[in-house]
C-alpha cells in the first residue's frame, strides 16, 4: 500500500504523523521549512532563541496534558504564568488572571521537533495534490499516496488541491495576518516581575511578552504583536511598521534606551477568522485536513488534538 503523506510540519501535522506511526502506518511528513514547528516558530537573534510565533500554550484536554507532563518532566516545557498585565489606552489596569500559560526554555518549536522523533520527515515545498481520474489514486507532486493530509491554514491547503478533489470544498476558512516585533536590549529597564501584557485601545500593539521571562533565562528581549490594522497596512513592507511598534512598546513600558537590535516578522496566516465545527476532515476521496481552524478555540492545543484525532481516524479506516 502507498504511504500516507502528511504535508505540514506544524504541531497538527506532526501530531497526525505521530499518531499514524504509533498506529503502525507507513507515513511521510513533508514540510517546506528548514526546521519543523510552523507557527510555533523560533529565531535565534544575538545568541538568544526568541519565540516569534505562538507566545505560549494552555492545557485543558487530558490527552494533551499527558504529553505536556512528559515534556515538563524532561525539561522541555515549563509553567510560565497565569497572570498578565492589562493596559487600556496606555494606562496600566488590574492584572488579569487566567489559566496557566506554558512555554519552553529553548522555544516552542523544540516541542514540535520532539513530537516528530521517529517520524520519517523530508523538507519539501509541495506544489500540488492531484487525483488520477481513472484510478482515483492521490499523488503529492507526483508521489502516490494512499491518503493525503494537509495540516496547514485553509488558504494554503486550498491552493495545493486540484479542483477535481471534492474535499477541497471543505476549506472555506479565512485567516488574519499579524506582525511580531522582536527587540533586544543591553539590560532590562522595564519593571520587575513583568511577564506579558494585553494591550487594548492602541493603534499599533495588541500584546507584549517578555521573552526572557517566559523561557526562564532572563534575556532582555521583548516580543510585541501588531494590531490587524497595522499588519494589513504593512503586509508588503513589514519593516515599515517597526518604528510605530517600537515607539508604542517603549512608551508602554517606560523604556528609554534604544534596543541593541530589533526586527519584524510577518505572519500572513496568523489566526483563523472563522473555524470549522468538526475536529478534522477525512473525506471519502482520501484527503484529510487538520490544524487550528478545526476547533472553536484555534490554538496550539486544538491543533495538536485535531492532528492526533485525524491520525487515529486514518489508522482506524485502514483497519
Ligand atoms: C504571532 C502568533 C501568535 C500566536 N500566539 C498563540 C498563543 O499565544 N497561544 C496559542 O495557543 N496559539 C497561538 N498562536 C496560534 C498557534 O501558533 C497555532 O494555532 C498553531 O501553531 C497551529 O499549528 P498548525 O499545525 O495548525 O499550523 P502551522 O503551525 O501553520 O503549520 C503549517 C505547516 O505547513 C507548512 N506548509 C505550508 N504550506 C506548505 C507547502 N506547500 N509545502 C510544505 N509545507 C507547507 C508550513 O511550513 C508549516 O510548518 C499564535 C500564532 C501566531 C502566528
Amino acid at each position: 500500500m502507498d504511504p500516507v503523506i502528511v504535508v505540514g510540519g506544524g504541531i497538527s501535522g506532526v501530531a497526525c504523523a505521530r499518531a499514524l506511526t504509533e498506529g503502525g502506518v507507513d507515513v511521510r511528513l513533508l514540510d517546506r521549512g528548514r526546521r519543523l514547528g510552523g507557527r510555533m516558530a523560533v529565531r535565534t537573534v544575538d545568541g538568544h532563541p526568541v519565540d516569534t510565533g505562538a507566545s505560549y500554550f494552555t492545557v485543558s484536554d487530558d490527552r494533551f496534558a499527558a504529553v505536556v507532563g512528559e515534556w515538563k518532566a524532561r525539561g522541555l516545557a515549563r509553567e510560565w504564568t497565569d497572570t498578565f498585565e492589562v493596559y487600556d489606552d496606555g494606562e496600566r489596569g488590574e492584572p488579569k488572571e487566567g489559566s496557566m500559560r506554558w512555554a519552553s526554555p529553548r522555544g516552542l518549536r523544540c516541542l514540535v521537533e520532539d513530537l516528530a522523533e521517529g517520524v520519517p520527515t523530508e523538507q519539501s515545498d509541495v506544489q500540488a495534490v492531484t487525483r488520477d481520474e481513472h484510478t482515483g489514486t492521490l499523488a503529492v507532486d507526483g508521489r502516490p499516496a494512499d491518503t493525503v493530509v494537509l495540516a496547514m491554514p485553509d488558504p494554503q491547503a486550498h491552493r495545493l488541491l486540484d479542483p477535481s478533489i471534492t474535499s477541497r470544498s471543505q476549506l472555506s476558512g479565512e485567516y488574519a495576518p499579524t506582525l511580531a516585533l522582536l527587540a533586544g536590549w543591553e539590560r532590562r529597564s522595564w519593571h520587575e516581575g513583568f511577564d506579558g501584557a494585553f494591550v487594548n485601545g492602541d493603534a499599533s500593539l495588541t500584546w507584549v511578552a517578555d521573552d526572557g521571562a517566559r523561557r526562564g533565562d532572563g534575556a532582555p528581549v521583548l516580543v510585541a504583536h501588531a494590531t490587524e490594522e497595522l499588519a494589513q497596512q504593512h503586509l508588503a513592507d513589514p519593516e515599515g511598521a517597526e518604528p510605530a511598534m517600537l515607539e508604542a512598546l517603549t512608551d508602554l513600558l517606560g523604556i528609554r534606551d534604544r534596543p541593541t537590535w530589533s526586527r519584524v516578522q510577518r505572519w500572513l496566516f496568523a489566526h483563523p477568522t472563522e473555524t470549522h465545527e468538526d475536529a478534522f476532515h477525512l473525506g471519502d476521496d482520501g484527503v484529510g485536513f487538520c490544524g487550528d481552524s478545526w476547533s472553536e478555540k484555534p490554538r496550539v492545543e486544538a491543533a495538536w488534538l485535531s492532528g492526533t484525532l485525524l491520525g487515529q481516524a486514518i489508522v482506524e479506516r485502514r483497519g
